[in-house]
């Protein structure tokens, strides 16, 4: 049996927060053991259709020990264990009363406790100073309650090993819109929450046409009042150029490919914006690293195709047989997810790939690169559900669903942040572009500096490498402008501040064509971009069918999260 072959920062992380420990905090398991136990707990669902079990859990065993898949933490952490709560990504409704409003923020909690990340849509809920007819007195409107969830969130922290993370999601023709999209202008405002504002085509309509668009009243169906299109995608732009919030989700896109509409509609994400699910629904999440699925010299190397595909089918496999073996909350969400069956296969590691391919991030070679791996990738994954349905039967609502063929999963295919468990694969995360070549890391009173490995060993092959040069990349994000490095590898070895807007987009475009739920990505702006910049960002993304977009703008945000000399 292999052994797992982990970075020192790939064992920290897990023994902070993975690994099993006694009641005293003393760990009682290896990542070896962790591996094990998670692919052993996952095998088991095989039983339930006669399926050998021992030979799946070797493959799955394999598949993780190599660092080639890994499932989204929460089932690195609870599989065998007391919570088995093995989903990351969650969408509640919240409904206009009292009592829904109050179930959703303990549904939440629960959720929290166990690993996953929660998404509402907060549209249902009636403007503030309308009516409450029980008291006669006046609503307090969405944001204000968004409040209570914020707390309640602090609160839980989720058992410690998991920060609790909501996203809020409010229609554009919501009458309080331009509250929500101001309510993260104060920094120290909803910090356990990712807002989002739903765009409908109907906006982007009046928008194009520099019309008014009607804001209507959840609770009574009626038009409150007319908006300027315009004014109000100013103000998100503006919003966001400030400190990256509210993002936006083309909400009737993501309705057009919904595989079940007859079960539900869409009206939110998950945390990160990559999981649009519909209200009651989960689902889990998985990545295969990309950095693994070459082979060659590093600059010339290529991608293995055929390991690939089987690495594809186990994954899909993998994640079917997590439905099964997966403990909900609510019993309600355990029946939307067993009727659907959800699945987010995506990849990690893509920029790592794309060096060891030889090719620039911001290149037309790379966006095509993405286009063909995802590609391949989905309808491997669509083969991989297609025969699990012969041998286990279709998802339940098959029947009420969009498609003709029968599949296991009603959805196959998403891109994760991948923020944990990239680290633990020691690899580059989800499909953004590296941030720096070198980070410092500060160990007792010795500042150590720690080099990109692919870097490293090029740099090493060169003759370019020296205590001199390891100094000027860790204080700078960009290698473009030192002068000892040759062009030849300043054009590959791209950082993401190296990387326009458009780069960014383009790619995440190029991923989303192939993916069935919706693609995690950050669009970095440097910190002296315009207004106007992030405008035509966002125009871009809807033009390119993304389903969304978040953007970041290079310190626009005090607690910004990875800076060039990083520490922990
Ligand atoms: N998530 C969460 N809390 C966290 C990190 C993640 O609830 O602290 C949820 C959230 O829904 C997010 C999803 O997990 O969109 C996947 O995040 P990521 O891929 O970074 O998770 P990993 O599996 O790497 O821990």
């Amino acid at each position: 049996m292999i052994e797992p072959d982990l970075s020192e920062n790939s064992i920290r992380i897990l023994e902070a927060r993975y690994l099993k420990k006694d009641p005293d905090g003393n760990l009682i398991e290896t990542p070896k053991d962790m591996f094990l136990r998670v692919a052993n707990n996952i095998a088991e669902a095989n039983a339930i259709y006669d399926e050998p079990v021992d030979k799946t859990a070797e493959e799955f065993y394999e598949m993780m020990a190599k660092l080639e898949f890994l499932p989204n933490s929460p089932t690195l952490m609870n599989a065998d264990n007391d919570l088995q709560q093995l989903s990351a990504c969650f969408v509640l409704p919240v409904e206009d009363s009292m009592d829904g409003i109050f179930d959703a923020i303990k549904n939440s909690a629960l959720i929290h406790k166990s690993g996953g990340g929660t998404g509402f849509s907060f549209s249902r809920i009636r403007p503030k100073n309308d009516i409450v007819k029980t008291t006669g007195g006046v609503a307090s409107g969405p944001i204000s309650f968004m409040r209570i969830f914020d707390e309640a969130t602090n609160t839980v922290k989720q058992g410690g090993k998991r920060r609790g993370a909501n996203m809020g999601v409010m229609r554009v023709d919501h009458p309080d819109i331009r509250d929500f999209i101001t309510s993260k202008e104060d920094e120290d405002q909803l910090n356990n929450f990712n807002i989002s504002v739903a765009i409908t085509e109907d906006f982007m309509e009046a928008y194009q046409n520099n019309e008014k668009y009607e804001l209507i009243n959840p609770r009574t169906g009626k038009i409150t009042g007319l908006e300027d299109a315009s004014e109000i995608f100013n103000l998100i732009v503006e919003m966001a150029h400030k400190n990256g919030e509210p993002g936006i989700i083309f909400l009737d896109k993501i309705n057009e490919e919904n595989p079940t509409p007859e079960i539900g509609e869409i009206e939110s994400t998950n945390p990160c914006g990559e999981q649009p699910l519909l209200p009651f629904e989960a689902c889990n999440l998985g990545s295969i690293n990309l950095s693994k699925m070459t082979e060659g010299p590093i600059g010339e190397a290529e991608i293995n195709y055929d390991k690939l595909a089987e690495t594809v089918k186990k994954a899909v496999h993998f994640l079917d047989n997590v439905i099964d073996m997966s403990e909900f909350p609510l019993d309600k969400i355990t029946e939307m997810v067993q009727g659907n069956r959800k699945i987010g296969l995506g990849v990690m590691g893509y920029s790592d790939m794309l060096l060891k391919l030889g090719l620039a991030y911001n290149s037309q070679e790379a966006v095509e690169t993405a286009e063909n791996i995802m590609g391949f990738i989905n309808k491997k994954a669509r083969e991989a559900s297609h025969k699990l349905a012969k041998r286990r039967g279709p998802f339940p609502n098959f029947e009420k669903s969009i498609y003709e063929k029968e599949y296991r999963n009603a959805t196959t295919t998403t891109i994760a942040p991948t923020g944990s468990i990239s680290i633990i694969a020691g690899t580059s995360s989800g499909i953004e572009p590296l941030f720096a070549l070198a980070y410092e890391r500060h160990v007792i009173d010795e500042t150590l500096v720690e080099l990109h490995p692919i870097f490293a060993q090029i740099a090493e092959e060169r003759g370019i490498m020296n205590d001199e040069l390891k100094e000027k990349l860790a204080s700078q994000s960009s290698i473009q402008k030192i002068d000892e490095i040759p062009d030849d590898l300043k054009e590959i070895f791209v950082t993401s501040h190296d990387i326009t807007p458009e780069w960014h987009i383009k790619t995440q475009a190029a991923f989303q064509k192939y993916v069935d739920n919706a693609v995690s990505k950050t669009i970095n702006f440097k910190n002296n971009a315009s207004k106007n910049d992030v405008k035509e960002a966002y125009e871009l993304a809807y033009k390119l069918d993304c389903k969304g977009i978040t953007i970041y703008r290079d310190g626009s945000r005090s607690g910004q999260v990875l800076t060039t000399k990083s520490s922990d």
